[in-house]
């Protein structure tokens, strides 16, 4: 797929670029989406019945354990082309804000360095109770093990379903969305709310949309530019057009 001449040429008149990247762009690194089939130990359950607060509450040391795997997953993948892609795009526009919904931290290990992280980060573990982030613990076989300052359960510190995005950074995000000339959306299935409404704010607001994604999405028919296929192939192509 070729990207457009006429967004190149756009591309090449604006100062302010946001980004909102889903699931997707960390696929071609092998860090399944929601929207995959999950496979082996795990293939019964459907992503959504794990990350809850209700499913935590049910089975805390099952939740647990699946993010243990989906931790060492994320550990052992490395960055792709889009990562590089985007990180490189940080110093072409006077303006350049990325936004993601993944947990993965792949977008900084690809050397991005301004990035809101709306869901939060895999990585990161935090008490179930008071919500306080904790680095350490002690190993008593406890799975969860337990927060050391009250005993709660431990949990990861990222956004589950049903749970809401931490006010400041929605803010902050609606903010880029809403102020900028391009607004760019890779890899979300653009049905998780509420990233899924910046697009669309930064439409009504004036930016051109542009889609990158190689099934249709309900952003699709309003995007101004939709380029369909992988984020790993399109996303270098179209930070090459800018250098040419
Ligand atoms: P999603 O799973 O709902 O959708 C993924 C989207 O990526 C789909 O539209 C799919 O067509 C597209 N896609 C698949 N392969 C692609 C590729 N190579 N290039 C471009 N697009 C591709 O993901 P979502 O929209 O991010 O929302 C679901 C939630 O899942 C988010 O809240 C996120 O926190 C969480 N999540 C994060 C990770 C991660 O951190 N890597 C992984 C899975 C889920």
């Amino acid at each position: 797929m070729s990207v457009p001449t006429e967004l190149i040429q756009r591309l090449g008149n604006v100062k302010k670029v946001t980004v909102l990247t889903g699931a997707g762009v960390s696929a071609e690194s092998g860090v399944p989406t929601f929207r995959d089939a999950q496979t082996g130990l795990w293939a019964k359950y459907s992503p959504e019945e794990l990350a809850t607060p209700r499913a935590f509450r049910r089975n805390p040391r099952l939740v647990w354990e699946w993010y243990e795997w989906r931790r060492k997953l994320v550990a052992d993948a490395q960055p792709n082309a889009a990562h590089f892609a985007l990180a490189e795009m940080e110093n072409i526009f006077a303006q350049f804000q990325l936004i993601t919904q993944n947990v993965d931290g792949l977008h900084q290990r690809a050397g991005s360095r301004n990035v809101i992280e709306l869901h939060g980060n895999i990585a990161r573990t935090k008490c179930f109770e008071e919500g306080r982030v904790v680095s350490t613990w002690k190993e008593t076989g406890d799975v969860p093990p337990k927060c050391p300052a009250c005993g709660g359960p431990l949990r990861p510190d990222v956004v589950w379903f049903e749970e809401a995005v931490p006010e400041e950074k929605i803010a902050l995000a609606n903010e880029f969305s809403t102020s900028c000339d391009v607004f760019f959306s890779i890899g979300t299935s653009a049905m998780v709310y509420p990233a899924a409404s910046l697009p669309l704010e930064a439409l009504e607001s004036g930016a051109t949309l542009v889609e990158i994604n190689p099934q249709s999405t309900p952003l699709s028919k309003k995007a101004n530019f939709v380029l369909s296929g992988a984020a790993g192939l399109i996303v270098p192509e179209l930070v090459n057009c800018l250098g040419d």
